[in-house]
């Protein structure tokens, strides 16, 4: 055999078998944006694109993690300041302007129990903190008072790039959706960048698209005790998988632990529900979702869940029983099935 054919047979094997560099998958080292790690996974790119491709990322997400804080002084703050003192206030970031559309819309489509104007009462909580809040929670009578302001995302409004609030009380956190929306933008500009296989996971929140080689990306979904995975789903297309938990980020005071997240109705942590994870194709809605159906809780999720137009609902409550809607059963699989006790709903 020539050496020339014997190199030619060499390669197609290599190509065949998923040796060569260009199948082979790229996971880049995490990196620490939002309050958490986002990993980066690319398929079927040489690694010096992928690792090129990824940094333009990581580059963003830092961008975004910068102009998006809602305590560290950034244009969100500049933005709440200026509503807090009754201003008409230029929003120059296009990517924080679509954050307030979307989050407008999101809202009233969650009758405001997904409400990112609550930042004041997320601040009394003590949320606005790097660390997580110590000590008792606060006054009965300054949440009832920051309650009764009523701050909605429909006092605010935009003209152009001016954005203004009826409400002065109306503090603005993205907390609830800048994940899903950066890993929305991630994903486009991945594609742009000549991507098609991949997975971007900012703390158990991703967006995937494509495969990895010939399969379909399969995620684990965290169990919610925090530790260990639940269960496995898998994705095709472009699709998201978001979950709200309890184990994220919580205050403990007296062996009693307060949710980060809060209901907009009362003021207050949310209770009984340890973690809500939904399947959508954009990562926004189904950001701004999983803190929704949180917040509903087990009386109302899945009407909810039906008017966001969100099909595939997985939901965990404090006493660990899983409840699924019928599309969401179809989709997962419980890794230690008999330990598991599902609720599938009737309805979808
Ligand atoms: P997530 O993990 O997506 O459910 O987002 C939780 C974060 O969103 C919290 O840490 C707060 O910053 C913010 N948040 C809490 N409660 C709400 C709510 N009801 N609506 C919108 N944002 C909220
Ligand atoms: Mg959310």
């Amino acid at each position: 055999m020539k050496i020339t054919t014997y190199i030619l047979i060499l390669l197609t094997t290599l190509l065949n078998t998923g040796c060569s560099p260009r199948n082979q998958l790229y996971q880049a080292d995490p990196f620490y944006v939002f309050g958490t790690l986002v990993e980066i996974s690319i398929w079927g790119l040489p690694e010096s694109e992928a690792r090129q491709a990824v940094n333009t990322i990581a580059q963003d997400f830092q961008v975004m993690h910068q102009t998006w804080h809602p305590w560290h002084p950034s244009p969100l703050t500049e933005l709440n300041q200026a509503i807090a003192t009754k201003q008409l206030w230029p929003v120059k970031d296009s990517s924080l302007l679509s954050l307030i559309e979307q989050a407008k819309f999101f809202s009233k489509l969650s009758e405001g129990l997904f409400n990112p104007a609550i930042g004041q009462l997320i601040e009394l909580w003590g949320f606005h903190n790097d660390e997580l809040p110590v000590g008792p929670p606060p006054a009965a009578t300054k949440i009832a008072q920051l309650v009764a302001l009523a701050p909605s995302m429909e006092d605010i409004s935009i003209v152009g790039n001016q954005v203004s609030s009826h409400n002065p009380a109306v503090q603005l956190d993205f907390g609830a959706i800048a994940k899903g929306y950066a890993v929305d933008l991630a994903i486009h500009k991945l594609r742009q960048l000549g991507v098609q296989n991949a997975i971007v996971n900012a703390g158990g929140n991703l967006k995937a698209m494509g495969q990895k080689g010939d399969q379909p990306w399969r995620i684990g979904i965290r169990h919610p005790s925090g530790h260990g995975v639940l269960a496995a789903v898998t994705v095709s297309g472009e699709e998201s998988v978001m979950t709200s938990g309890n184990y994220e980020r919580y205050r403990e005071y007296q062996g009693e632990r307060y949710s980060h997240i809060i209901d907009p109705r009362n003021g207050k942590p949310v209770v009984g529900i340890t973690s809500v994870t939904v399947l959508t194709c954009s990562g926004s809605l189904g950001d701004a979702a999983s803190t929704a159906l949180t917040v509903a809780g087990l009386p109302d999720w899945q009407r909810l869940a039906k008017q966001m137009m969100v099909k595939y609902v997985m939901l965990v409550d404090e006493a660990g029983t899983v409840y699924l809607t019928k599309d969401m059963e179809k989709r997962v699989q419980f890794l230690s099935p008999k330990e598991v006790h599902t609720v599938v709903s009737d309805t979808n």
